[in-house]
């Protein structure tokens, strides 16, 4: 394994444009659950059953289901990113790598302090006023703690959602995740299997003889076969914080 940390180390160095792409792998280290592993919650309700329950439809429709749905599994406003996030802002603050787009909703990039993040599901940190004359938007804090099940804007007393890409929805920042990734030199995916679309579909059009690909993740993606190098680990943290040092030398 150092054998490859020193390539990825070497990689990043010789690379012009570094984009990592980052999945619920990353944030598994922070103690939030991945939806769609094995204990996820997809697994246990069923795909399709998820589906119904958060889609655009079912919260315009019934938004106290939705809600009560939603606070269970997706509420985790607690949580501080791992050390894998905090690096990632290293090493993005050194002039290592470039951006970061993600398909995570936590906010933990946010919050460990990568300012050139770009969610392509949106940040469940942030409630905005469904009310189209009004559409402000809240930080968490101050609208969870409100007495009803159902979040209000304040302002106008209009339903708040949470600012995600619900199914039925489209992807925010398509565009400018798609050109990070294409003109990149260097791919960095953390973990991800590279199942959901977007990313997965950008990460697959990669040009294999300008950009080259490194794979970070616990177990195995639809991209090894066209990987430069592969670590599968499940600690993801430690990992990053060898390559920052080996970056510093
Ligand atoms: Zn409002």
């Amino acid at each position: 394994m150092q054998n490859l940390i020193e390539q990825i180390a070497n990689s990043i160095t010789n690379s012009k444009k570094t984009v990592v792409v980052t999945g619920a792998g990353i944030s598994t280290e922070a103690g939030i659950p991945d939806f769609r592993g094995e204990n996820g919650i997809y697994r246990k309700l069923g795909e399709d059953r998820v589906m119904e329950l958060i889609h655009i439809d079912s919260f315009r429709r019934d938004p106290e289901r939705f809600y009560d749905f939603y606070r269970k599994h997706f509420v985790y406003s607690q949580v501080e990113p791992s050390k894998a996030h905090y690096i990632l802002a290293e090493m993005e603050a050194k002039g290592y790598i470039h951006s970061i787009v993600t398909q995570n909703i936590d906010n933990l990039h946010q919050k460990a302090g990568s300012k050139n993040v770009i969610p392509v599901h949106g940040n469940a940190d942030n409630f905005v006023c469904m009310n189209q004359q009004c559409r402000l938007i809240y930080a968490s804090e101050a609208v969870l703690h409100q007495d009803d099940l159902v979040p209000r804007c304040p302002e106008c007393g209009g339903i708040l959602k949470p600012d995600v890409v619900l199914f039925g929805e489209n992807i925010y920042n398509y565009m400018d995740a798609q050109d990070n990734i294409l003109s990149a030199q260097l791919i960095i995916v953390i973990g991800s299997s590279l199942t959901v679309y977007p990313l997965a579909g950008f990460v697959r059009a990669f040009d294999s003889f300008t950009q080259d690909l490194v794979i970070i993740n616990k177990g195995p993606t639809y991209m090894d076969h066209a990987a430069k190098i592969k670590i599968d680990t499940n600690t993801t943290g430690a990992v990053l914080e060898q390559i920052c040092r080996l970056l510093a030398q």
